[in-house]
């Protein structure tokens, strides 16, 4: 059976921006590299946001940028605004076309659909699909969202809703987001912090439609695209070896407060790119452990007290947009994450401390 410098398991988000960094720094000029993905075609399944604090390599992916955003409890909104580090989102379509046409030029680099059909022995090996044990306990960022066009102008594409927590809680947090494209066309989207250990939460079709006919009133629009999915808010099993590095997902790049990765997986890949000569040796990239401690203390402020989270999460935006924004995207100081810090209930979060 063949063998490969390197393999890459799974060639989503992580798998395949690690293998573009790879190719486009000639570092599998005389390298070999097997990419393990089972899906039988690439096709729009997934739109990633960020706010662009750092460069990448999908500008040409960007469907929108945004400078300015709301963030909204009932009866009160947040206009904000994010000129120095603004919003983008990403068309996973766009992306996968891009990356598999400059890959399928390089004669070292083979697809295969499963493991077994290389020898794996000697490789080192890049894995991105996570282990996770079903833990009832488990906090997950749920979500379902649609694209929707209409046929009059509608909506001001010059402003994007991050969080709109004026909808129905159910006893966890609930919000929805809303990416306006254009003037007619828009990603509305559900989002559930939950355990969802009760189905019922899912009735998104049901709770899409409800907001954008009742909430956004609009009534004359169709559906276009459809995305679902869950994020894990926890670290998947991260078993360490000697020639394996997980990345992605199962690398712990989410960011758990807020679920954000695409940004993480591209610093990710551009420091394994750095170091593939001496990858085996190299220190593990994570996302840094204040952040790690600060994201699990808010989460177990969010546990157990789902109902105060709308409040908190408009409180914290009361801040300077720009420190908010570095603090959700890991680039803030410590002066920075003080100033967030001091917005938050204090007793809460101290009490969150101590379990
Ligand atoms: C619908 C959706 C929207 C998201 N939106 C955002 C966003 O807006 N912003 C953001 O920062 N993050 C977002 N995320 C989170 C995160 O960025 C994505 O999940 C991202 O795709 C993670 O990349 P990944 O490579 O770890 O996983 P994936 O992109 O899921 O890639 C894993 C790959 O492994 C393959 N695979 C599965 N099983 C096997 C196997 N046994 N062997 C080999 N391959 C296998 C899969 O087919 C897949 O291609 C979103 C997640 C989802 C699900």
């Amino acid at each position: 059976m063949k063998e490969f410098d390197y393999i890459i398991i799974g060639g989503g988000c992580a798998g395949l921006s690690l293998a573009y960094e790879l190719e486009i720094n000639q570092k599998l000029r005389d390298k070999t590299l097997a990419i393990i993905e089972p899906r039988t075609e690439y096709k729009k399944d997934k739109t990633w946001s960020f706010w662009k604090v750092t460069n990448h390599n999908f500008d040409d992916c960007v469907k929108k940028t945004w400078k300015n955003f709301t963030v909204n409890i009932p009866k009160k909104t947040n206009h904000l605004e994010c000129g120095s580090y603004p919003y983008q989102s990403v068309d996973s379509g766009l992306f996968y076309e891009k990356i598999n046409n400059r890959l399928k030029e390089n004669k070292n680099i083979s697809f295969f659909k499963d493991i077994s059909e290389i020898n794996s022995k000697n490789s080192f090996i890049f894995n991105s699909v996570p282990s996770i044990k079903k833990n009832h306990l488990n906090l997950w960022q749920h979500f379902c969202g649609v694209e929707i066009e209409t046929q009059n102008d509608f909506f001001d594409d010059e402003i994007f809703n991050l969080m709109d927590f004026d909808c129905d809680q159910r006893e966890n947090v609930h919000f929805f987001y809303t990416l306006p494209y254009s003037k007619t066309k828009a990603l509305v989207e559900t989002t559930w912090l939950s355990k969802m250990n009760d189905d019922s939460q899912k009735d998104y079709d049901h709770q899409i439609k409800d907001y954008i006919e009742n909430h956004l009133n609009l009534k004359n629009y169709k559906i276009t695209y459809k995305e679902e999915g869950a994020i894990p808010l926890f670290y998947p099993i991260y078993q360490e070896t000697k020639n394996k590095i997980n990345i992605g997902t199962a690398g712990g790049m989410t960011r758990l407060s807020t679920g954000y990765t695409f940004l993480n997986i591209q610093e990710h890949s551009k420091y394994i790119c750095r170091n593939i000569e001496n990858i085996s040796k190299t220190k593990r990239f994570e996302i840094s452990k204040k952040y790690q401690f600060l994201d699990d203390i808010f989460l177990r402020v969010l546990n157990k007290n789902p109902k105060m989270m709308p409040n908190i999460f408009f409180k914290m935006f009361k801040s300077s947009p720009k420190t908010v924004i570095k603090f959700l995207s890991n680039k803030s100081n410590f002066l920075e994450d003080l100033s967030i810090i001091l917005k938050m209930p204090k007793w809460i979060f101290v009490k969150a401390l101590f379990r």
